[in-house]
């Protein structure tokens, strides 16, 4: 019997019940596009992360793409992210005519260092005219938060703003505060791989005062103001589906729990993981906890990697790797005139990280399988 990467299947076994029922009552009720379901949500996950408003969407990138909208981001203007994170992160700075900053990352979380962003956000000021910093978007890689205590003074003394890209954190803090509490706007996706998913795609923003929220709503149907047929601004079609939002409240029941075992399985790993020889298992920074949405360790070096894939693929164990290609160094971006060794710390971890199944329900017995592959 083989390993599952993210056991979606098991999940589902133990949710079906009330999935099916929180489907059957959006085909009762027939609003398919925004029904009750979707007030419901944002509800009960603004309340959770402590965030006064919560705004449904279609996806983690329009999320994204709505929260850059709503911060009046254009062309001539620079926002600094890393450049070890999925595409959407850039590619929405870029949707918007707008010019992303790659800056380097922290070798131990992987997410963007703040001494590089110093740097990088001095350096456009000194040497690009034709730009002027907008603002920083932070990822939460894997599910761990970035360091905010240190990035969003970085921002705001610049006058910038600070997006939070929790696409993979949902659900994790900082600190101890929610990780979509934090930052101006903080984005999110339902992406059915993702900590918490649905059965398509979806997404959500998290805003703390009014006028943002009503600026997110507007932008979410076309740029619609007092009704739908009247356009104040631009927007787009980013409404989350009811179905969608249905399979989430059905989901969220049992996230906290889900979230927990998370935890159980990251701890078995880093204890059955300890000796392997030349593996590096995943720090949280203290104070912080992660949901785990990857469990990404590092091999010595790339040849390392390639040894240690090749022995879990043996034992029929799926891995993957994320991210194999750092952004700066994507086609889509060669306009910006990055070369390899712009920054070095993020493709030397590119060059060695690779990640083991992670989710709720992998067993100790099946853990005790990978590290013995690892080992053999
Ligand atoms: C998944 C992801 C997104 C995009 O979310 P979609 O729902 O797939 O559009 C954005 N940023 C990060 C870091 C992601 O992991």
């Amino acid at each position: 019997m083989s390993i599952p990467f993210i056991d979606l299947k098991t999940q589902y076994q133990r949710v079906e019940s009330s999935v099916r029922a929180r489907i059957d009552a959006v085909l009762d009720h027939g609003a398919y596009i925004m029904g009750p379901e979707i007030a419901e949500l944002e509800q009960r996950l603004s309340s959770f992360s402590a965030v006064r408003h919560a705004v449904g969407c279609a996806s983690g990138t329009d999320a994204l793409v709505m929260a850059l909208m709503a911060l009046d981001v254009g062309p001539g203007d620079a926002v600094f992210t890393t450049p070890f994170t999925f595409m959407a992160t850039a590619e929405a700075v870029a949707l918007l005519g707008a010019t992303p900053v790659f800056v380097d990352i922290d070798p131990v979380t992987f997410n963007i260092d703040p001494d590089d962003l110093r740097r990088r956000i001095g350096e456009v000021k000194d040497t690009r005219k034709d730009l002027t910093p907008k603002g920083v978007i932070a990822v939460d890689l894997f599910g761990q938060p970035a360091d905010y205590d240190r990035i969003e003074p970085l921002a705001h003394n610049n006058g910038l703003f600070l997006v939070v890209d929790a696409a993979q954190s949902f659900g994790a803090t900082y600190k101890g505060k929610p990780v979509c509490s934090l930052g101006d706007v903080a984005c999110t996706s339902f992406f059915p791989a993702k900590p918490l998913g649905c059965y398509g795609d979806g997404g959500m923003v998290f805003a703390h005062n009014d006028e943002m929220r009503k600026l997110l709503v507007s932008i979410r149907v076309h740029g619609m103001g007092a009704d739908r047929y009247e356009n104040v601004r631009l927007g787009i079609n980013g409404r989350l589906d009811s179905i969608q939002a249905a399979v989430l409240l059905a989901k969220f029941a049992i996230f906290p729990d889900e979230i927990a075992k998370r935890q159980q399985v990251a701890d078995r790993y880093a204890a059955l993981l300890a000796d392997v020889d030349g593996l590096t298992v995943p720090t949280v920074a203290p104070g912080n906890t992660s949901v785990w949405a990857q469990y990404s360790v590092l091999a010595r070096d790339t040849a390392h990697r390639e040894t240690l894939m090749a022995k879990l693929k043996k034992a029929e164990i799926p891995t993957a790797i994320y991210y194999p290609k750092p952004l700066h160094l994507q086609g889509a971006f060669a306009g910006l005139k990055y070369a390899k060794g712009d920054l070095p710390v993020c493709e030397a971890i590119a060059g060695r990280i690779f990640s083991l199944p992670m989710h709720p329900y992998l067993s100790e017995q099946d853990q005790t399988a990978v590290a013995e592959a690892l080992k053999g």
